[in-house]
């Protein structure tokens, strides 16, 4: 079960500030960058006796978890930039290796 935190409980980890002194947060799977309230914290149970005991992972995501809209999004949306200068195809693959090390890390016993 994947659940959701509140963006404004998250460290400022992948955060920073846009040109006009507005918060941003960067999204770990799509490393684009939004404004605070549109990257939120979700953490997933870990399976086996260290999810029984409460351990989780997390990572932060777009909140609307419309991750791979930018594979076809403007390069700029993308905070690493040699990365966004990735053909789509590329951007795509990189997004499903960042989501398998994440389920990775949930079924990590
Ligand atoms: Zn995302």
């Amino acid at each position: 079960m994947l659940a959701r935190a509140s963006s404004s409980s998250c460290q400022d980890r992948w955060g920073g500030f846009d040109q006009a002194g507005g918060a941003v947060h960067t999204c770990d799977v799509a490393r684009s960058t939004h404004s605070a309230d549109q990257v939120s914290v979700f953490t997933a149970r870990r399976v086996g006796p260290a999810g029984r005991a409460g351990n989780t992972v997390g990572t932060y995501l777009c909140a609307d978890l419309r991750c791979a809209a930018v594979v076809h999004g403007p390069a700029d949306a993308v905070r690493d930039r040699a990365e966004g200068s990735l053909p789509p195809e590329e951007r795509a693959e990189r997004i499903r290796t960042r989501l398998d090390s994440f389920v990775a890390d949930v079924l990590r016993p």
